[in-house]
């Protein structure tokens, strides 16, 4: 089935769009049944050759401004147990959250390799703040910006290079 990529983070970050990006799909489906929008969860990429996966697991659990703490965990959780890389998305516009930081605290107990991505580097003085990602303790953040497509090749040169 190949490698499977998952991308995860808290509500509003970026995820779905970033999953877009990669998968270039500009699609989303709508479950009228659920009475909600959901965006598409599973998607392909080809890059340079190399195929592989991505899950938006934004789609797994409602996704809303009030999401509960714990839904986000069980979307980590389910993410390093299912995927062979995780995408850990954060906002450069809003820098650092208390979720960020519950996030990165699992991600740093598994042995799964996690890609730290500071999205919306578009926006502002964005792109200068991504430093303060660091202290998340899980490496060099990557600065993209989903909507403009900045950074997602190398993005993708560092997910290859992961697996
Ligand atoms: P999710 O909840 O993590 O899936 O986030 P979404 O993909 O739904 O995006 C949340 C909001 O952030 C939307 O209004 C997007 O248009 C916006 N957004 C996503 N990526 C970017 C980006 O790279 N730059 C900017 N400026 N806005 C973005
Ligand atoms: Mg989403």
């Amino acid at each position: 089935m190949g490698q499977m990529i998952a991308i995860v983070g808290r509500p509003n970050v970026g995820k779905s769009t970033l999953f877009n990006r990669l998968t270039q799909s500009r699609t989303a489906i709508t479950n009228d049944e659920a009475g909600t929008t959901r965006d598409r969860q599973y998607g392909k990429v080809d890059w340079n050759g190399k195929e592989f996966s991505i899950v938006d697991t934004g789609g797994w659990v409602v996704n809303s401004e009030d999401i509960f703490e714990n839904e986000i965990n069980k979307q980590v959780h389910l993410a390093i147990e299912q995927a062979d890389e995780i995408l850990f998305v954060v906002d450069a516009m809003n820098g650092v959250t208390d979720l960020d930081d519950q996030v990165a605290e699992i991600l740093r107990r598994s042995t799964k390799p996690v890609i730290l991505v500071a999205n919306k580097v578009d926006a502002g003085d964005s792109l200068y703040n991504i430093a303060e990602f660091y202290s998340l303790g899980l490496g060099d953040p990557m600065g993209v910006s989903a909507v403009s497509g900045y950074g997602t090749g190398d993005l993708l040169d560092e997910v290859v290079l992961k697996m």
